[in-house]
């Protein structure tokens, strides 16, 4: 498992995990790989961020190599499950009605919580052009079967 810190055409940046370095230029020729933002298939690869650690830790990580791979590393992906396990204990899975409800949150339109739930890239680009603030989920190794 590689994980790609990966940018697309409109300047957003997401990560996505792919089975091999080979497994994603077949994906991102074929189109298979689109920004969660916006859905553009223009993607490219970036330098890796360093990992979020404590401050401590973080001032002694190296600056890795331009279009690094990061292999797949167990405590890291720990955490990664770790922090999805968080989010979705603490939310309330809205479902394909996620672009709404945020809209309705951000708005004050609606009880102020957190939420979770899918959207089309069109729902997401149009909360991301307001201004309404949410995450994409990381994609994990056991989300590619
Ligand atoms: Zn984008």
């Amino acid at each position: 498992m590689i994980r790609y810190r990966l940018g697309c055409s409109s300047g957003h940046e997401f990560e996505s995990w792919f089975r091999s370095s080979a497994d994603y230029d077949v994906q991102a020729k074929t189109g298979d790989v689109a920004c969660p933002l916006c859905g553009s298939t223009t993607i490219e690869k970036l330098p890796m961020a360093p990992a979020v650690v404590s401050s401590r830790r973080a001032a002694s990580v190296k600056p890795q190599a331009e279009h690094a791979e990061t292999n797949h590393n167990p405590s890291e992906l720990a955490a990664l499950r770790a922090a999805r396990k968080t989010v979705i204990e603490n939310s309330e899975d809205v479902g394909t009605r996620f672009a709404e409800e945020a809209r309705k949150i951000h708005f004050g339109e609606t009880e102020e919580r957190s939420i979770r739930g899918n959207s089309t890239f069109e729902e997401a680009r149009a909360l991301f052009n307001d201004g309404i603030p949410f995450g994409v989920l990381p994609r994990l190794p056991e989300d590619l079967d």
